[in-house]
């Protein structure tokens, strides 16, 4: 038998426990001070090259930029800011599909049914421009196979999207050998590395990636700024989906928001030095409430088991007779499915993709992990889920 979760929270817990860092997480301290500086005192315009309040901010937006391309090993021409992945996705997809259509090249992309919806979504409009999309299903494990990509590609194929890491399941990718393939075609070759950086290691001058897409608040940074990595390649000229004062070489108008970027630079710079340490210490907390539902009737894990970031655990429920398990963990806050799709009651498009009944994928709940998570926390969740269930088949049962 199991203790019962206690009532009020044990020593080191305070509610609500949050475990939903896949959706966003708070900006750190450290990065917020740093922000406030470049919204007072540093309010300078980084365009403004005839004084010094404008060379103070071109020179953070320089240390931002070095900063987000060391910790993926990118040139610093090869960084664009935007105002959050959503935006990346769209002008990395847009940007090449258009410019390589305008050089007479192909008609075909390749992306995966699992990607996020900014992806997705962003397919599905140049679609209608008259592209030909393939969107790849994974298999049951949430992965795509080398095979699989492989029978997909035609003559026109000038494109392709892959995530690195899954923002519902967590699961890998194997990007380094996507690339290979892509490379050899001379395919563009995206990946949406938002629920990856800062969580493993990224090597852009070993990876065959073209275009990889960063957004700051997963990784401890503001909302609304992001990234787009663009390799050199002056044969591949992106074009603009904003069209204004030709910032960012042109790729990307607007006056920079030094405040973002700076609080951006810090977040990866902080994420490069924690990422061995705290990725260690997440793993064994992940590992720790896995081993406490993993014995309960009925629990299935979603997404592969091997391939996966330590801060995700994604675990389907037997449903209880008051509804699903997310809908009675009060004071832990954790996502049902994927934090864009909550507000809809419909079942994970993620988890019906890798073939998941609806049932089981409504009754989904998304653990993620991150930098305040605690061993107390993890402890008080694993002791709350054991409750609801063991109280639900003892109910049930007698
Ligand atoms: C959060 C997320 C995005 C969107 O990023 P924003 O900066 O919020 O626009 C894109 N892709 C993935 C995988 C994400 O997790």
């Amino acid at each position: 038998m199991n203790a019962p979760a206690p009532c009020c929270p044990p020593a080191g817990v305070t509610f609500p426990i949050y475990l939903d860092y896949g959706a966003t997480t708070p900006v750190d301290p450290q990065v917020a001070r740093i922000m406030c500086d470049f919204l007072t005192d540093k309010f300078g315009n980084a365009a403004s090259s005839s004084h010094a309040f404008g060379w103070e901010a071109r020179r953070a937006v320089d240390k931002a930029r070095a900063q987000v391309a060391g910790l993926v090993g990118a040139q610093l021409g090869e960084i664009v800011w935007t105002s959050g992945a959503t935006e990346s996705n769209n002008l990395a997809l847009k940007g090449t599909a258009h410019a390589l259509r305008s050089q007479g090249r192909g008609k075909h992309l390749i992306t995966v049914a699992t990607e996020h919806k900014a992806v997705l979504d962003t397919m599905h409009t140049l679609e209608r421009a008259g592209f030909d999309v393939t969107f790849l299903q994974p298999g049951a494990d949430g992965l795509i196979t080398l095979d699989q990509f492989r029978a997909a590609l035609r003559p026109d194929t000038i494109l392709a999207s892959v995530m690195y890491v899954n923002n519902e399941i967590g699961v890998i990718q194997p990007i380094a050998a996507l690339g290979e393939l892509c490379a050899e075609r001379g395919i563009v070759f995206h990946v949406d590395a938002v629920q990856a950086a800062g969580k493993i290691a990224i090597d852009l001058q070993t990876l065959k990636v073209d275009l990889m897409s960063f957004s700051a608040h997963k990784v401890y940074g503001p909302k609304g700024i992001g990234a787009l990595y663009v390799r050199h390649n002056p044969a591949l000229k992106l074009e603009a989906q904003i069209d204004g004062g030709g910032h960012e070489n042109g790729m990307r108008s607007g006056t920079l928001a030094t405040h973002q970027i700076v609080g951006m630079g810090e977040a990866f710079a902080l994420a490069g030095r924690l990422l061995d340490e705290e990725g260690a210490r997440i793993r064994a907390l992940r590992d720790r409430l896995w081993a406490g539902l993993s014995d309960l009737p009925g629990v299935q894990l979603n997404g592969c088991a091997l391939h996966r970031v330590p801060h995700n655990l994604n675990v389907s429920f037997p449903p209880t007779r008051y509804g699903t398990l997310a809908s009675q963990l009060l004071g832990i806050a954790v996502s049902a499915g994927s934090a864009c799709n909550s507000a809809a009651a419909a079942p994970s498009f993620v988890l019906l993709a890798i073939g998941r009944s609806p049932e089981v994928a409504r009754n989904a709940v998304r653990f993620s992990l991150g930098r305040g998570t605690t061993q107390a926390e993890i402890d008080y969740v694993a002791a709350t889920v054991r409750q609801v269930m063991t109280l639900d088949a003892a109910e049930l049962h007698s």
